[in-house]
């Protein structure tokens, strides 16, 4: 195992909900890419592969949690990437992908770095799609979701009657979702939606719910339906990492109860969930928290001191 579970369960008193705390999966880079990662590199490797070929936008955290971990279990990370909007957080994920020893290949459009990954595979290559979303990563959040359940049954915190998580590549949310219903636990997932276009995050995001359930040994429809999963787009603003000002609101909030947020994933979700509790729609709402809190300094150390010509001309 690459991170440290479970993961703790908080109650924020004063907003009145409860937390995930999946940033802290790993005391190196937390998240909720490491959980993918628990079952990416040991398929990797089962099969022989030592090279992954990967996607993302330039500061993905997918890619930086990748290039740590599957680097560190002997893979070679390559990965094509994608413009996105510029940030301090961004130069920071670029340059730490560059110490982890990542290859990343500049492309302009998803459509460019799909072409640029198929003109680099070669046998031995593993492919991972954007976010590390596909069934196999999926398996790493119904390990979560199971892990979930088990601190319900401990009685560490109430079943939540709703749970409020970000939605990018969808296999995060798919994997709560498929997990909860293979434990017959009965609760609303809430996936806000960050990334566009909307209706491809939508239907990939309900194909890897039913893939990852089944992938899980799930055969039960009645069980996946008391798992409904409503997909909001309230909290997209402009666009993938543009930033809304309901985020920036929910940024100030979280901050206050000690939680980290970024604008482009986890204070458009927080936003979310503090309207799901205002909504009181729902008795018990549970965030579940997927933005790293761990420190970058120890990798940026060994880091270039500014971002390559050829991936400045991504950031916008
Ligand atoms: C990737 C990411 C998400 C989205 O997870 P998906 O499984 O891609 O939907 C949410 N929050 C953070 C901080 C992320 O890096």
């Amino acid at each position: 195992m690459i991170g440290v579970y479970p993961t703790p369960v908080e109650r924020l008193e004063k907003l009145g909900m409860w937390v995930k705390r999946d940033d802290l999966t790993s005391p190196i880079y937390g998240g909720n890419k490491v959980r993918k990662l628990e079952r990416l590199i040991p398929e990797a490797l089962a099969r022989g592969k030592k090279r992954i070929i990967t996607v993302g936008a330039v500061g993905s955290h997918h890619v930086l949690a990748t290039a740590i971990f599957a680097g560190r279990a002997g893979i070679a990370v390559e990965a094509s990437v994608v413009p996105q909007p510029r940030t301090e957080h961004v130069v920071e994920n670029v340059r730490a992908d560059l110490a982890a020893g990542a290859t990343l290949r500049p492309a302009r459009t998803y459509v460019g770095a799909g072409i640029s990954m198929a003109l680099h595979m070669r046998p031995g290559t593993y492919l991972v799609p954007m976010g590390g979303s596909n069934v196999t990563g999926s398996l790493g959040y119904v390990d979560a979701a199971k892990e979930l359940v088990a601190q319900i049954e401990a009685g560490e915190l109430p079943c939540p009657d709703a749970i409020v998580v970000t939605v990018g590549s969808g296999g995060t949310a798919a994997g709560i979702v498929a997990g909860l219903a293979h434990a017959g636990v009965k609760a609303t997932v809430i996936g806000v939606v960050v990334a566009a276009p909307v209706w491809f995050v939508r239907f990939w995001t309900r194909r890897l719910v039913r893939a990852t359930y089944a992938a899980a040994g799930g055969k039960d429809p009645r069980a996946l339906a008391a798992v409904p999963l409503e997909l909001v787009t309230s909290q997209l603003g402009k666009g993938y990492g543009e930033p809304t000002d309901a985020a920036r609101r929910a940024l100030d909030v979280g901050a206050s109860a000690g939680l980290h947020l970024d604008l482009t994933y986890t204070a458009k979700c927080f936003a979310g969930a503090l309207e799901c509790v205002q909504s009181a729609r729902f008795k018990n709402v549970l965030y579940w928290h997927t933005l790293s809190s761990a420190p970058l300094a120890p990798l940026l150390e060994q880091a270039p001191s500014a971002v390559p010509p050829e991936l400045e001309r991504l950031l916008r």
